[in-house]
């Protein structure tokens, strides 16, 4: 058993730190703070690298160990904006300390796992664990985004050698086993203008838009999952018309959210099928047009490492197995090669991205030594004491 754990001094103020680096998405520039990491951690002796992907926007990768294999951990730094600053009552880039909370944009998404991955290599290097798993920091950027930060690690070959990747997403340090995928499609519909007094000479466009998405509505299967219920539908923009005037325009948005159990293929192909029946029947014309999907994942396999997490997980109130309704980095990274995976961090999944974000310090700690003693329990080959 590893004798150093990981302490309050090792992680929170690294972590109040990291807060204070305006990493708001848009316009999600993280190189400053990407800097700072790999700064601290050349000094204290682990290899990392920054990968600028876009100006200001970087990745950062850090290894400890060796061996062909890799465990990754991955967290983003990029945060949501924190809007209204004066509804903060604290201020949201400060990370300050009340009652055992740090408060701040990104305390709990997810600069508080991102922290305890830093802590963690450094516990790592200093107990001179030998694992028998190179173990990979990767922290990425524009999470909040398009996951540009996710797409160009994986384009540069992050998981060709990974074993398992734990995203340290809020879980309430929970086992996350499944994600709901996402898809964001455009809908526009073209109609023909007339005089506002005169509808019957125009074909309104607006109008067809609406009755199309009550018709789009009813394709989402409702299937439910074990731990996601079902899948589920949001108008989220709509754009369109003039006042007096029979609109001749409008697009909107959607996102549809799928659980794994739901074939994402088949939900396009009924899309597609109900635009052309609906331009076959209707003057309005409309066009599709898919913007960014991310797949949905699953894992149900048996791991020693998700197990032991959950062994410890239990003690500190988590540990419980579940799904998550929002996308995530791991939904880039785990299709290609179906890595087994987990989503397990710190953080009330209520805090993400609301006004007066906070995280427990203590839950930051543990879950640093949870990680810890989990990796040392799985992967240790060889363990010296330090004296
Ligand atoms: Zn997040």
């Amino acid at each position: 058993m590893c004798k150093g754990t990981i302490t309050e001094n090792d992680v929170i103020p690294l972590l109040r730190k990291l807060i204070q680096f305006n990493t708001e998405n848009p316009p999600g520039r993280t190189i400053e703070a990407v800097k700072f990491i790999a700064n601290i951690l050349k000094s204290g002796g682990i290899k990392c690298e920054i990968q600028e992907y876009k100006e200001g926007h970087a990745n950062l990768i850090a290894e400890y160990g060796e061996g062909e294999k890799s465990i990754i951990l991955t967290g983003h730094i990029d945060t949501v904006i924190s809007g209204d600053k004066k509804r903060w009552t604290y201020p949201p880039l400060g990370g300050e300390e009340h009652d055992g909370h740090i408060y701040g944009r990104g305390s709990t998404d997810m600069k508080g796992a991102v922290a305890a991955f830093i802590a963690l290599l450094f516990a790592l290097k200093k107990e001179k664990v030998k694992l028998n798993k190179k173990i990979v920091v990767l922290i990425t950027s524009d999470e909040e985004s398009l996951m540009e930060g996710s797409i160009d690690a994986l384009e540069r070959g992050i998981m060709d050698n990974c074993d398992f990747l734990l995203v340290g997403e809020p879980t309430e340090l929970n086992i996350g086993m499944a994600e709901k995928g996402m898809c964001w499609v455009k809908v526009i519909v073209h109609g023909i203008a007339s005089h506002g007094s005169r509808p019957e000479l125009g074909v309104n466009a607006i109008e067809a838009a609406s009755k199309l998405f009550s018709k789009l509505k009813k394709i989402i299967p409702l299937t439910k999952h074990s731990l996601l219920d079902h899948s589920t539908i949001n108008i989220s923009t709509i754009k369109g018309g003039t006042p007096f005037v029979v609109p001749e325009y409008c697009e909107f948005d959607i996102d549809y959210r799928l659980p794994p159990n739901i074939d994402d293929n088949k939900v396009r192909s009924m899309f597609e099928e109900t635009i052309s029946q609906f331009n076959r029947k209707n003057k309005a014309k409309v066009e599709l047009e898919y913007i960014f999907t991310v797949p949905a994942i699953e894992y149900n396999e048996q791991s020693n490492f998700i197990t032991s997490l959950k062994e410890k997980a239990l003690k500190m109130g988590g540990g419980k197995k579940i799904g998550l309704a929002y996308g995530t980095d791991a939904g880039i990274l785990i299709p290609p090669k179906n890595t087994p995976f987990v989503i397990f961090g710190p953080g009330r999944m209520d805090k993400l991205h609301v006004t007066d974000e906070f995280i427990e310090k203590k839950v930051v700690i543990s879950y640093s030594n949870i990680l810890l003693e989990a990796l040392i329990d799985c992967y240790l080959q060889e363990f010296r004491e330090t004296d």
